[in-house]
């Protein structure tokens, strides 16, 4: 949620990168926007803007130096005057800010009563008017903005812009900020894949750690309020890898993109997943957590784990896992899935195991990210970025290493390979076929649709629902077939679209069962299998590849949300509401 994105360079067009560095965030979720900029003539340029960056063109500013965020508000209306960036009374400090200040109401209170005056309703203005405030004692700016992130509460990444001295003043302890050079010119962003049309070199700060930048210099002041040293990473993908080329839109190249990050995994993660078997094979209790997509990976996994490696992982929720710790120990494991490493709700629950001295292992595409740094243990995608707001590609990688964890945990890591393996061509050949886009035209006018599947198949119905409603909006609804008799079967009437996950596995007759039980109240029935059945109203052959099916039962359901969504005429890059790395409560 939230991008920040702030430039200083030899560029005279600092707005236009501004601009186009904002749009490259635009994935992450936002609902207003607004930039700050020092002229060269010496005069300060804001602009804030309701709704989309869209082909917005800012007026020729004859600009090196300025910065710009998308708000997701949470504090104040979607209005002008709550967008970012906010400044102080003065405006002479400027702040764009992602999180929230969970005492600003208090601060902004003792503010007012030393005469501030302030323009917004949010949370984030509070800070330009302590560093303000707290400059009236002292004259170092680090130390006034140390001061004032010290103040606050609440998990927050901001960057403080001083124009009359043109620096920039950066710190966070809760979603990313990241830096990256070139010779010319300086990145601050929220997000490493704003810079890399710039630089591969970036740096990922540390919580509480203060980053200035400055067109000559940069300083990092770290948590002990001493010097500190900025260590850069290589990022792993190019600035293609970034953009969405040939393709109509980022989801249906992510979903493209799968064969060959299965192929990638297969090829290069042996030796790390060797390794980080073992971890599990040691942990007293291990847990799988995620949220939305990741949770329903954590459920595959568990079912992997316990089928293939004989071992019990429970899977919970990310945001329900805080409550859950109390009976961790140090021998504990959690295993965090995240595509972002940056959400909240996992990396929450994360910090709570550490109090209990668990170990953590970290499943996450995003090198440098939160969840990456304090994981003790680390397996990294490498799916590359992820735009698409929708989890595709990020989603079948996960399965594929839970999927050859639990192998190697078996002994029987190339049977799994060999299962990946038919697991990619099946999921090649539906990416070509016609008839999901065919289904999908029949089925757009659905009010509903229902998903069933038993053992490693019922995530996979979970996953599928959540794939079809949030891209298309279609209710749709995930269940176990064995629960159909315990509820579900009450919603279905004639012509109710049920899509029946039915795997030549342990599950087969019983899913089967399920699927008369259904057709025999009306429903319309699109059977997902291996072999066709006269049950099937619409079937979908999906070759056997063990549990690996879980990968093209999936595609199936990313392609059917897509079609359905383009068939309806949505964005399927921006479903409304949502955001892509959720970075708040
Ligand atoms: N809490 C701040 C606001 O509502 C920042 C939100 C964000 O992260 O975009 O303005």
């Amino acid at each position: 949620m939230c991008g920040i994105f702030a430039y200083t360079g030899e560029s005279r067009e600092s707005g236009r990168l501004i601009v186009n560095g904002l749009r490259s965030l635009e994935y992450r979720g936002y609902d207003s926007w607004g930039v700050a900029l020092k002229k060269n003539n010496g005069q300060i340029y804001l602009k804030k803007a309701v709704g989309k960056i869209g082909q917005a063109i800012l007026p020729d500013t004859n600009s090196s130096i300025g910065f710009g965020h998308t708000r997701w508000a949470t504090h104040g209306g979607v209005t002008e005057k709550n967008s970012h960036p906010h400044h102080d009374c003065q405006k002479k400090i400027f702040v764009v800010h992602n999180g929230i200040v969970e005492n600003f109401a208090h601060i902004k209170n003792v503010l007012s009563k030393s005469g501030h005056h302030f323009i917004s309703d949010t949370d984030t203005e509070i800070i330009a008017h302590l560093i303000e405030q707290k400059l009236k004692k002292q004259k170092s700016r680090s130390q006034a903005v140390l001061k004032t992130f010290n103040q606050i509460t609440g998990m927050n990444a901001l960057i403080v812009f001083f124009p009359d001295y043109e620096e920039f003043y950066a710190i966070k302890n809760g979603s990313p900020i990241v830096f990256g050079k070139n010779k010319k010119e300086k990145i601050i962003a929220s997000d490493a894949s704003a810079i890399i049309p710039y630089t591969k070199k970036v740096y990922f700060l540390e919580d509480n750690e203060l980053l200035i930048v400055t067109g000559k210099e940069e300083k990092l002041i770290d948590k002990q309020n001493k010097n500190g040293t900025i260590r850069y990473l290589n990022l792993s993908y190019d600035k293609q890898d970034v953009e969405v080329g040939s393709y109509p839109n980022f989801m249906f190249k992510e979903i493209s993109e799968q064969p060959k990050v299965l192929r990638d995994i297969i090829n290069t993660q042996r030796g790390n997943l060797g390794k980080t078997s073992q971890i599990i094979r040691k942990a007293r209790g291990s847990y799988l957590i995620g949220c939305g997509t990741a949770y329903y990976a954590a459920i595959s996994g568990s079912y992997l784990f316990a089928k293939i490696a004989k071992r019990h992982i429970d899977a919970t929720i990310g945001s329900e896992f805080g409550y859950l710790t109390d009976f961790l120990t140090e021998k504990s494991l959690v295993i965090a899935l995240s595509q972002s490493g940056e959400t909240i709700d996992t990396i929450s629950g994360i910090k709570k195991a550490r109090e209990k001295k668990a170990k953590i292992m970290a499943i996450t595409n995003v090198l440098g990210s939160t969840l990456y740094r304090i994981s003790d243990y680390r397996i990294l995608l490498q799916a590359g970025p992820e735009k698409c707001v929708l989890a595709t590609k990020s989603f079948t990688a996960k399965i594929a290493v839970l999927y050859l964890l639990s192998h190697c945990l078996n002994g029987s890591y190339d049977q799994g390979v060999n299962q990946i393996k038919k697991a990619i061509g099946e999921t090649e050949r539906l990416i070509k076929s016609t008839q999901i886009k065919e289904l999908a035209n029949r089925l757009k006018n659905s009010q509903h649709i229902y998903v069933l599947g038993r053992g490693v198949s019922y995530p996979t119905a979970l996953e599928s629902a959540l794939k079809i409603k949030e891209v298309s909006y279609i209710h749709a609804e995930g269940f176990a077939s064995g629960e159909l008799k315990h509820g579900v079967i009450a919603l279905i009437k004639k012509g109710t679209p049920v899509i029946v996950y039915n795997p030549t596995d342990e599950t087969y007759k019983d899913t089967l069962s399920s699927a008369y039980e259904m057709k025999a109240r009306g429903a319309y029935i699109i059977g997902i299998a291996e072999k066709n059945s006269p049950v099937f109203d619409e079937f979908i052959q999906v070759n056997d590849c063990q549990e690996a099916v879980i990968i093209p039962n999936v595609v199936v359901a990313q392609l059917l949300g897509y079609y359905l969504a383009v068939s309806k005429g949505y964005d399927p890059d921006k479903p409304r509401n949502l955001a892509k790395s959720v970075t708040v409560k």
